[in-house]
């Protein structure tokens, strides 16, 4: 209870600390009518964003890139990436890239879940890779399935998953991905599995990431370490991560840098998200978002401290909105200068 309280006083003294004016006006109106505030934010926050989205990023982070900022809005803008599990609620199609590639954004993350996206459905890929090829969008990463257990203590069951596992890595590879993520697990029977698989694919330059899930980053970074291939690494899921209080790291000043640190090289890839203030489900709302408390000026020094060269991939885990969502995401560059800039 007592870190609740506290996690409410640090997300609401970075707002007003950070407000431009109409986050102060948002803020005023909420103590009054928080739906209305609410819209009137992201109505404020697309006229100010999506107009950026196209041509001006360069002008934006030459005039308000300070020095100060770990990364200025248009090198963010350059490595911006988004999940399709944005729309994990409905059938993926030509017409879901080209929202995306109107957005602004040109990577995605496919998500390997057969009810929005199959993999043997040679139609569905067809669609999807001959509208991304198009737009001139680039799929930069890819998500295994999220419900086989590939640690699973079972060696059948394993196997299967395993098996499962590397058909969806070769579809990454024709797809053009780089990154393959999936929820291995950091036991035993995970560290098979990885081994099997990146044996099966050493001819190819796909790269194998294991995803954080509830807890700290070192038995991931560990995990890394034992399997010690240049072709395995880890994806930082930064609304995962759980400090031994239980309190996101990434919402504590200062800790996102010794976090992301611990993973230093060993990180190729992320999954980037807000975080509410609240006890159960508080993760993977859109970036920026007004009740989000992740300290993303933070997040972005961390991972500048550490060099990273992958891409800013943003993970809706929901579904929930995917229009204000991918919106969100896109306006990420100009809205983070314009909260923790000059
Ligand atoms: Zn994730």
């Amino acid at each position: 209870m007592v870190f609740h309280i506290l996690n409410r006083g640090v997300g609401r003294m970075t707002l007003f600390r950070k407000d431009s004016d109409y986050r102060a006006l948002e803020m005023n109106q909420k103590r009054t009518c928080p739906a209305f505030s609410r819209r009137l934010f992201l109505r404020r926050a697309s006229a100010t964003g999506v107009s950026l989205a196209f041509g001006m990023e360069h002008a934006w982070g030459k005039t308000r890139h300070s020095g100060r900022l770990p990364y200025a809005a248009a090198e963010i803008a350059a490595r911006l990436g988004i999940s399709m599990a944005v729309f994990q609620k409905e059938r993926l199609g030509a017409r879901h890239i080209a929202a995306i590639r109107r957005a602004g954004i040109r990577r995605i993350e496919l998500l390997m879940m057969p009810e929005t996206f199959d993999f043997r459905d040679r139609r569905q890929v067809s669609e999807v890779l001959s509208e991304c090829r198009k737009q001139g969008v680039a799929v930069v990463s890819v998500h295994g399935n999220l419900k086989r257990r590939y640690n699973d203590p079972d060696e059948k069951k394993r196997r299967a998953a395993a098996a499962a596992l590397l058909e969806e890595i070769r579809f990454a590879e024709e797809a053009g991905a780089e990154i393959l993520v999936a929820h291995f697990g950091t036991n035993d029977p995970a560290r098979k599995t990885v081994t099997e698989l990146l044996d099966q694919t050493k001819d190819r330059n796909i790269r194998l990431t294991v995803e954080n899930m509830r807890g700290g980053l070192k038995p991931y970074a560990d995990f890394v370490d034992r399997i010690a291939s240049d072709r395995f690494g880890l994806t930082v899921d930064i609304g995962h991560a759980r400090d031994p209080d239980g309190v996101n790291p990434f919402v504590k000043k200062g800790r996102s840098v010794e976090v992301l640190s611990l993973g230093g090289r060993r990180i190729l890839h992320l999954h980037l998200h807000d975080t509410f203030d609240l006890k159960t489900k508080p993760d993977h709302r859109a970036p920026l978002h007004p009740d989000g408390i992740i300290r993303w000026e933070d997040v972005f020094a961390g991972l500048k401290a550490i060099d990273y060269g992958g891409v800013f991939l943003f993970e809706d885990g929901r579904g929930e909105n995917p229009k204000e969502w991918t919106r969100l995401a896109a306006e990420f560059p100009q809205r983070f200068v314009a909260r923790y800039g000059p």
